[in-house]
């Protein structure tokens, strides 16, 4: 039986590679892998430190393209990859672009689709956008849903999507556990941030990750400012591995410029990043994957945004949605570094997402299908 995995982002790449593995030590499955390189740069990341090598590489990122000539380009690439591969299933992974294309070319030949971290609901489609409808879309299309989550399978119920629905843990905890294994193994893996770690001996450091779309503009701006001021305390660094969109990048070098107390540095490859959060006292983030995977390091994360799709992390107490207001991410990070009650009760290791064997289970209920 022939398995068509397909992802085109880095989280998607993170999330996959354990599913990826996973399904290739099953006797009878045949896994092929098609990646659409949405994001190039920060794709290939991941794949190298996976050594995963796609089977298919559509490479269909084009400098500032629109989200409608992204998904038109994402529907007919991997449309005609269907046809000349023919797979039995297909599986996606989350709320991007190519999921969403994934899954609607694998309906429209009426091939089975498993969505991998199924059932993320904000409940507010421009929050964040356009991926709570891209996640949606997948719904309705997908047989098997691996939902990580009981919060995740209710919010699927509500849909009325009940059949096919189990709940398996978050793949990217299993993808945290493999890659600190290997770094703890040969810890020249993550060496590259010796240096910086040299530097900030001393200080408490602030990781800081933004990229998402509903930040850019205003957001972006107050994120920036909220930076800065916060660097200007002598007992803290700011460790900022920089997303490359123009619209964050330009307003970093506009309105955060340079500063001793802050490390503004290209995007860091897996184990580097994994080993930023165990360096870090707590993580500032709009990120979704590390609200995931801070709890799991037993470090506070501060989430820029309004909404969030994660709710397990904030219910747990080691999560705290703060918006993206200047004032109010220099007091919430203030007292952090400074209320060590308040502190001891979010950095607690605390897991809601996962036990690091999602992947196993996910490739034994696909396998299960086909009786394999
Ligand atoms: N990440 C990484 N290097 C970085 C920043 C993040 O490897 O410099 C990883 C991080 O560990 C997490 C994932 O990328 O697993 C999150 O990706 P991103 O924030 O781009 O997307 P989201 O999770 O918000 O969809």
């Amino acid at each position: 039986m022939k398995i068509l995995v397909i992802f085109g982002t880095r989280p998607e790449a993170i999330k996959l590679f354990p599913v990826v593995r996973a399904l290739a030590g099953v006797p009878g499955l045949a896994v092929r892998t098609c990646v659409t390189a949405q994001h190039r740069g920060l794709l290939d990341q991941v794949l190298a430190i996976a050594g995963l090598v796609p089977d298919i590489d559509l490479d269909i990122m084009e400098p500032g393209q629109t989200l409608d000539r992204l998904t038109a380009r994402l529907l007919v690439g991997i449309g005609d990859v269907l046809d000349a591969e023919r797979p039995d299933r297909v599986i996606v992974q989350g709320d991007t672009a190519t999921a969403m294309c994934g899954a609607l070319a694998a309906y429209y030949r009426k091939i089975p689709v498993a969505h991998v971290e199924a059932g993320l609901r904000s409940g507010n489609i421009y929050h964040p956008w356009p991926e709570e409808v891209n996640r949606r879309i997948v719904a309705p299309i997908a047989d098997l849903h691996f939902a990580p989550t009981e919060t995740a399978a209710q919010a699927l119920a509500r849909e009325n999507v009940r059949e096919g629905v189990h709940v398996t843990g978050n793949t990217v905890i299993d993808a945290l556990y493999w890659t600190r294994e290997r770094i703890d193994a040969d810890p020249t893996l993550a060496a590259g941030l010796d240096p910086i770690a040299a530097r900030f001996a001393g200080k408490r450091i602030v990781l800081v990750t933004t990229h998402r779309r509903e930040n850019f503009g205003d957001g972006m701006a107050a994120i920036a400012r909220a930076i800065a001021r916060i660097a200007a305390r002598e007992d803290v660094a700011v460790l900022f591995p920089m997303h490359p969109n123009p619209n964050v990048v330009s307003v970093m070098d506009t309105i955060l410029g340079d500063h001793a107390n802050v490390a503004r540095i290209k995007p860091l490859d897996y184990p580097h990043f994994i080993r930023a959060l165990g360096l870090c006292h707590l993580a500032l983030t709009d990120s979704g994957g590390v609200q995931e995977e801070a709890p799991a390091l037993a470090r506070p994360v501060l989430v820029m945004r309004d909404t969030t799709e994660r709710p397990e992390g904030v219910a747990a107490g080691t999560a705290k949605l703060i918006g993206s207001d200047e004032d109010r991410i220099v007091s919430e990070v203030f007292t952090l570094l400074d209320d060590k009650a308040t502190y001891a009760a979010m950095a607690r290791a605390h897991n809601p997402f996962g036990d690091g064997h999602a992947s196993e289970r996910i490739a034994r209920i696909v396998a299960d299908g086909f009786g394999c």
